[in-house]
Parts: C-alpha cells; sequence; structure tokens
C-alpha cells in the first residue's frame, strides 16, 4: 500500500499555504507510477496556485519495491547532519518491519531487501537509477571519489552532491547539484567503463569499500558529513 497523510505545504516564494497529501510510504511494485514520478522529479513537486512557484515538499517517506528488492528510508537533505543517528533509527524500522521482530512473511519479504537510508530527493533517485542501470551502489560511490579525484574544478563543496542521474550504453551520467535547491550545476559523462574498472580491483578498493560493508546509508557524505 502507498499510505498518503493530509498536511500543509507552504510556497517557498509567497507564502501562500495549501493542503496537499503528503506521501508516508511508497509501494512502487503497486504504484509504478509514483515511481516514475520521483525518476522524473515530478513526486511531490506541488506548485503554488497563488504565484506558480515551487512548493515542494521534504522527503520523508518509506519506498518499497519488492520486485527490485529496493527498501529505502529517505529523509530530508537537511537531517544530514545527524547521519548517525538517522542511521540507528534506519536499522531499527527496518527491523521491525522486515527483520528479527517481524512476522514470517515478512521476514521473508525482508530477506530479498537491501535497506538504505538516503536524504533528499536526488539521492533517492539515483538509488532507483542504479536499479535501472545494474549499478551497484558501493561501487558508484568508489567511482564518485575517483572522479572528484580526477576532475579539474571538481565542487566539493558541502552544499552539493554528486550525483548518478542516468546513462546509455558504454556511459553513466552524473551531475553536480546545489543540495538546497536541487539544481543542477553541470554534467559529467563518465565512461562506464571506469566503473566495470573499480568493480573488477576489489583489492585495490578494499579498504574504502569497507566503510560501506553492511551501512544502510551507502553514500560518500558519511565521510565527509559530520
Ligand atoms: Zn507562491
Amino acid at each position: 500500500m502507498s499510505i498518503f497523510l493530509e498536511a500543509t505545504a507552504t510556497c517557498g516564494t509567497c507564502g501562500n499555504q495549501a493542503q496537499v497529501d503528503l506521501a508516508a510510504s511508497v509501494n512502487a511494485a503497486r504504484r509504478p507510477d509514483l515511481r516514475t514520478a520521483i525518476l522524473d522529479g515530478s513526486f511531490q513537486a506541488e506548485v503554488c496556485a497563488q504565484c506558480g512557484g515551487q512548493m515542494r515538499l521534504p522527503a520523508h517517506l518509506t519506498y518499497l519495491d519488492v520486485k527490485r528488492g529496493q527498501w529505502i528510508l529517505v529523509q530530508t537533505a537537511e537531517a544530514l547532519e545527524n547521519w548517525q543517528e538517522e542511521e540507528t533509527e534506519a536499522r531499527k524500522i527496518f527491523e521491525q518491519n522486515f527483520g528479527a521482530a517481524a512476522p514470517k512473511p515478512s521476514r521473508e519479504i525482508g530477506a530479498d531487501l537491501v535497506p538504505r537510508l538516503v536524504f533528499g530527493w536526488p539521492a533517492l533517485r539515483e538509488k532507483l537509477i542504479c536499479s535501472d542501470l545494474a549499478v551497484d551502489d558501493t561501487t558508484l560511490e568508489l567511482l564518485k571519489m575517483s572522479v572528484m579525484r580526477n576532475v579539474a574544478g571538481a565542487p566539493i563543496a558541502d552544499q552539493t552532491e554528486l550525483r548518478l542521474v542516468g546513462g546509455e550504453g558504454d556511459t553513466l551520467n552524473f551531475a553536480w547539484i546545489t543540495t538546497a535547491s536541487e539544481a543542477p550545476l553541470f554534467g559529467l559523462a563518465v565512461p562506464r567503463e571506469v566503473y566495470d574498472d573499480i568493480a573488477s580491483e576489489p583489492e585495490v578498493w578494499a579498504a574504502l569499500r569497507a566503510d560501506f560493508a553492511g551501512r544502510m546509508f551507502v553514500d560518500l557524505k558519511r565521510l565527509v558529513a559530520g
């Protein structure tokens, strides 16, 4: 089931308030349209009736896709500063719903789910794109690390994030995004070969990979934030 709660949204431009349905939980197997909306950026993107400004609602939901084996707790980008506590909480929520404390049918579903914690919409979208492109999300973070080291002028500021935004054939497409506004700064195409090289050299990347092993917050930001 996909659960919606009624909430009040405030326009960032004019202060107009409106009642909106806020997603508390998305079941992608039953509502593939919601998955599509997350990917194209239209999910929870309300337009202000008064001024036409953006009324995008803060990210705070659980995302379940049994078919693709994904369970993702989505928190706001602002919550990143407390990622350690959020990760502990996410683990607890997953265990209650699909872990040892859950009824048997739920535990059986849980056995095939990879639990993740993300902060903000671009981070959620990235996990969905990973699934579509058969990209391992840990290897992806190692690839980003490599990109940041090798691209001159890469913005490594706290206010930006490098996100996988798509791909075709031999190319993975990334964008540097301003975290607060989600506005892309610039795009970057990386040959998929670079990803494949990292995947095929486990010993070279073992130490960094260990930082993500068994974690729910699989994101470079865990190495730089807090
Ligand atoms: Zn407005």
